[in-house]
């Protein structure tokens, strides 16, 4: 059935009046409360946005450094991701995975080129990559690849880790609120604590085929793991014939001021240049907005999928991947690397001289992925903040996320620390 007008979309919906006549909700609002499932506690309506910062449908202006939640990492409407947007959708939009396209393989290659000897398969999502990761580890505990020894199938997953919400990421999720209600989970997880090696040690049996870890819990709040574990972890998984599963979701994608977060806490650490994960999971960040996921599969273990074995609709189509490589050359080409580190820096300086007044307690973190922990709810925190003009994001443990595109300024840096400084 054709809709008789056009559905009224973003700006073009009137603005709602001034807050003193305004109802209790605008009118975007209203058509959430009728027509969209409440999977959120929703704050902003926002109308558009430029770089850091992004407007309301009242155009009131808030600097964006919750990058929404890691995935703007060039900002908002940069201008090469347009460009390729509106190129490649004039060229070729979707292929599927029946036929070749040059962007998937170029995209493949620069994946492969910065992480290691291996082969990538594409997706859409952070839990597509790791329910890719999770099969991957099926797959070879049940010995294909001729890798694996056959009957092996459970994982060794961390407590108050994120991985996703299919029902395999969010039982390897290691936090009850996420997995309340949708028993009964997929069998064949084990919880440890994070950064608990021990406690890896002596979960592990003759039915353990991998750990799978965050190198930084970003929804957790922000906990980086320490050099020690992931040296232990590494020689732990290969002595027992492990798969070491690495989720870099959030915190890969040069976010720490290095490819993935491993190298840059294991920096300057003796052995630590050889670390190196079986398989890695990566979305967010790498498509600056547009949905694309991929996995990393180290060398032997990139045989163990074989055609017809895993696979997606949309995962690696020519659109995604072109952007996704426009965002590659753009960080590279403008260092965003070497400058997220630098803000990072300046924004964890800047908010460790606060610890110890304004209710704040801890900094966490590298780059752009800072935790601010707090005495008060981090709703509330990131709820004032936003009053005051700037977007963050809430984790658990009473922690805030900095979470700002790899592009942020060190003005733009300094604008955030005057807003909590002044509103805290
Ligand atoms: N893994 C990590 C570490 C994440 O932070 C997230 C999302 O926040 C996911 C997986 C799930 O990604 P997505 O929401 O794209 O499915």
């Amino acid at each position: 059935m054709l809709l008789e007008a056009p559905l009224p979309v973003g700006p073009s919906i009137a603005p709602s009046p001034s807050p003193e006549e305004a109802p209790a909700r605008t009118e975007v609002q209203a058509l959430y409360d009728q027509y969209v499932v409440p999977l959120a506690n929703r704050g902003l309506t926002l109308t558009r946005g430029r770089g850091r910062y992004v407007w309301d449908e009242q155009d009131r202006k808030y600097l964006d450094l919750g990058g929404g939640v890691a995935v703007n990492s060039l900002g908002h409407a940069h201008p090469a991701v347009r460009d390729t947007l509106a190129r490649q959708a004039d060229a070729l939009i979707h292929s599927c995975n029946l036929y070749y396209n040059e962007w998937q393989g170029r995209l493949a290659q620069r994946l492969v080129e910065l992480t290691g000897p291996g082969k990538v398969f594409f997706c859409n999502s952070g839990a597509e990559a790791n329910e890719g990761l999770i099969k991957l580890a099926r797959k070879f505990g049940h010995g294909a690849g001729g890798t694996g020894s056959a009957g092996r199938y459970e994982i060794i997953t961390t407590l108050n880790s994120f991985h996703g919400r299919t029902m395999a990421t969010l039982t390897a999720t290691g936090q009850e609120k996420i997995k309340h209600g949708f028993e009964p989970l997929v069998p064949g997880f084990v919880h440890v604590p994070y950064n608990d090696l021990a406690a890896i040690e002596a979960a592990i049996t003759p039915k353990t085929v991998a750990v799978q870890i965050e190198g930084i819990q970003g929804e957790g709040g922000v906990f980086v793991a320490t050099p020690e574990y992931l040296l232990g972890l590494r020689e732990l998984t290969r002595k027992h014939n492990l798969l070491l599963l690495w989720d870099g979701v959030q915190c890969g994608y040069f976010r720490t001021g290095r490819w993935q977060s491993y190298e840059r806490i294991l920096e300057g650490v003796p052995g630590g240049e050889d670390f190196l994960p079986d398989a890695i999971a990566m979305a967010k960040s790498l498509g600056a907005g547009f949905p694309i996921g991929a996995v990393w599969i180290r060398e032997p273990y990139q045989n163990v999928f074989t055609p017809g074995s895993h696979g997606t609709t949309y995962g690696g189509s020519p659109l995604a991947c072109a952007v996704a490589l426009t965002v590659l050359d753009v960080v590279e080409r403008e260092k965003l690397a070497d400058n997220i580190r630098a803000r990072g820096d300046e924004l964890k300086r800047g908010l460790q001289a606060l610890v110890g007044t304004r209710g704040i307690t801890e900094v966490r973190g590298y780059g752009g992925l800072i935790g601010l922990v707090c005495e008060e709810e981090p709703g509330a925190i990131v709820a004032k903040l936003t009053q005051a003009g700037l977007l963050l994001v809430p984790a658990a443990n009473k922690t805030v996320r900095f979470l700002p595109p790899l592009n942020v300024t060190a003005e733009e840096i300094a604008e955030a620390l005057r807003i909590v400084t002044e509103t805290l």
